[in-house]
């Protein structure tokens, strides 16, 4: 017998972090982690913007039902805010202008407050931006930076704080099902459970098929980023994230420097991600020319997995046929943001309850979600290089 309890959540990033804290409402969870360090992927890997707009139709929604919480935590969640301003502001040469109409024409039925801007709107508010090259931009200012660590401790908190556990080193070797119960062996021993939540990031499907579930055909991709020193008279604070309209780079203060990002999704094996000298160079070359800042030394770099199925909306639910298995993956580009709903539905589908009230007026379904819904029914792997 091993450590029991009533919800295995398995993998600690964002997203087993949220399920967990939701789970724990109810029940006795126990959280285990393969590295000795939560958040050591993809959680602590990310841009951590809150772009309300961002994503398709679903992620939307579930953008807009975080939003309170990211907003306003529970008492005691936390001891700094999680959200602050920041601004988004995504710019376009005359090349990439009908890109940035487009966008215009879709997210100003779901903002009021984006707006269209003319070149001297957009340099008086990101000075180092190349005046020669950008022409117009699109201002969110409500878009916000996310402090990923005070989110992530928080839901880890209240975890333990419920009496569950969090367990590192555990890497999870076998699953196996016997008499209405999951047992995991893991490195860090066994653990049981009736129902468990596969939130294993990159890893989901690896996860799925030590279970017995279908793939959901879970395409890892890797996104690399990395920072560097402002120049002396450019002042931070105050200062916007900016994305080129046709997503090809991007640009935003972080911690006192400026991290830049070539926004490649590249595909990859689930992996510890590493970046790639090429795609620094070409975010680089991209950066100093539509901006007049010169990239000298690298403060860090970095790479992460953002990980998408066929559709591009996660993928939460129990897999049909097999009993006590809940998917929580496919988090793609958007998990931190989105992570208080996610946390929620994935906590109400694995009890066997339904999601209404905020997201059935926001207007998804469990279907959306679904692992057998008709867009995964091919579920192939994505094509994965070596990492
Ligand atoms: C460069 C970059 C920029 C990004 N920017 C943003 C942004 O601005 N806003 C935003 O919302 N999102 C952003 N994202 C996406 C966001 O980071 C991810 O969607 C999110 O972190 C996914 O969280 P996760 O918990 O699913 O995955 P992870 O953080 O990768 O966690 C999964 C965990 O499962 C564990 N695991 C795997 N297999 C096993 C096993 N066998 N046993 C035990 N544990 C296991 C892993 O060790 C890992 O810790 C960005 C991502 C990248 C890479």
């Amino acid at each position: 017998m091993g450590e029991t309890c009533d919800f295995l959540v398995i993998g600690a990033g964002i997203a087993g972090a949220s399920a967990a804290h939701e789970l724990s409402r109810t029940g006795k969870v126990i959280l285990i982690e393969r590295e000795s360090q939560p958040g050591y992927h993809s959680t602590g890997r990310s841009a951590a913007l809150f772009v309300e707009t961002y994503g398709n139709s679903v992620i939307r929604a579930i953008n807009k039902a975080s939003r309170p919480f990211l907003d306003t935590p529970p008492e005691g969640f936390c001891e700094a805010p999680i959200l602050s301003p920041r601004g988004t502001l995504f710019v376009a040469t005359e090349d990439t202008l009908p890109n940035l109409k487009a966008a215009f024409e879709e997210v100003r039925r779901l903002s009021d407050t984006v707006r269209l801007i003319d070149a001297d709107e957009v340099h008086r508010l990101h000075p180092a931006l190349n005046r020669a090259l950008i022409v117009a931009g699109l201002h969110s200012p409500e878009d916000m930076d996310i402090d990923v660590a005070v989110l992530h401790w928080g839901y880890i908190r209240a975890v333990r704080a419920r009496g569950g556990l969090l367990v590192g080193d555990a890497e999870v070797l076998s699953l196996k099902r016997q008499e209405a119960v999951w047992t995991a062996v893991t490195r860090a021993g066994d653990f049981q459970a009736p129902i468990i939540v596969n939130a294993a990031g990159a890893w989901a499907d690896e996860i799925g098929a030590l279970a017995g579930a279908a793939p959901i055909g879970l395409g890892p991709k890797r996104r690399t980023a990395f920072t560097f020193d402002p120049p002396m008279d450019l002042t931070l604070p105050g200062l916007p994230g900016v994305i080129a309209a046709d997503e090809s780079w991007y640009l935003k203060p972080e911690a006192g420097h400026l991290l830049g990002s070539p926004a490649d999704e590249t595909p990859s094996a689930p992996c510890d991600a590493q970046p790639e000298e090429l795609d620094m160079a070409i975010a680089i070359d991209l950066i100093e020319r539509h901006t007049t800042l010169k990239v000298g030394r690298l403060v860090s770099k970095r790479a992460g997995l953002r990980s998408f199925v066929a559709d591009k909306s996660p993928v939460v639910g129990m897999e049909p046929g097999l009993d006590g298995f809940c998917w929580c993956a496919g988090q793609g580009g958007y998990g931190i943001q989105t992570a208080p709903g996610m946390g929620r539905i994935t906590a109400a589908l694995a009890r066997g309850d339904t999601f209404t009230g905020d997201f059935a007026a926001l207007g998804i379904t469990a279907r959306d979600l679904a692992p057998d819904r008709p867009a995964l029914k091919d579920a192939g792997r994505l094509k994965e290089d070596a990492c």
